[in-house]
Order: structure tokens, then C-alpha cells, then sequence
């Protein structure tokens, strides 16, 4: 393992396997860029507790952004009663893995999360 400094660039855990995180697909479906092999100028590396976290924000940011669109009445890929479920599906999901034993975070609070699933159930029963 060559991996430059050797270090978890979250958490900083040295001496584990580290991995060059791609992330490929965002949670609806969409290429994500930034990390793609070409187009990543910084590629960071994580160790396998920190990468799952780091997917866990990918996916949180998504749903967010998404969310946030929807509310403001423009075009979503939350519009579709389908996406909708799924996606709140994951918000519990995330919620549930936050609030576990290795749930800690060093990207996102359990707060967030369940602030984003009160504004998503409160949209459900407005319509
Ligand atoms: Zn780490």
C-alpha cells in the first residue's frame, strides 16, 4: 500500500487498510464527478469506517439538495412518490447507523439527519 502519507484523512487512523475513495454514482443515480479518477485533482484516502461515513454524507448531501428543490416548488428527483420513499427509507437508515455504536460521524450529526426527516414528513402530510 502506497498511500501517500498512510493516514485516514477523516479520522487520521494509521496502520489499516486505506482506500482511495471513488464515489462513482450519488444516490440518485447521477455521475458524481469530482471523486471520478480523471477529474479528482486531491484524491483522498479513508480507512473502511471512514469511507462508509463518507458515503453516508454523499448520500445525505443528495437527498438535501434534492429536498431542498422540492420545496422550493423546482423540478426534483424527489417529485416521484417513488424517489420520495426511497430516499426517507435512507434518511432512517443513516439516522439508525448515526445513532449506533460506530455510529460517530466526522462529517455529519444525527441533528441533521433528523432534521431533514421532520422536514420530509411534514411535506407528506401537506399533500
Ligand atoms: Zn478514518
Amino acid at each position: 500500500m502506497d498511500s501517500a502519507a498512510g493516514s485516514c484523512n477523516a479520522c487520521g487512523a494509521a496502520a489499516t487498510a486505506l482506500m482511495k475513495l471513488s464515489l462513482g454514482k450519488d444516490f440518485f443515480g447521477r455521475t458524481y464527478d469530482r471523486l471520478s479518477p480523471s477529474t479528482d485533482q486531491s484524491p483522498k484516502w479513508y480507512c473502511e469506517g471512514c469511507s462508509m461515513q463518507k458515503n453516508i454524507q454523499r448520500d445525505f448531501r443528495d437527498i438535501l439538495g434534492e429536498f431542498d428543490k422540492l420545496a422550493a416548488g423546482q423540478h426534483s428527483s424527489l417529485s416521484t412518490q417513488e424517489e420520495f420513499q426511497r430516499a426517507s427509507l435512507r434518511l432512517r437508515e443513516i439516522s439508525t447507523i448515526l445513532n449506533g455504536t460506530a455510529g460517530r460521524s466526522p462529517f455529519l450529526t444525527s441533528v441533521e439527519v433528523g432534521q431533514l426527516i421532520d422536514r420530509m414528513q411534514t411535506a407528506t402530510m401537506r399533500t
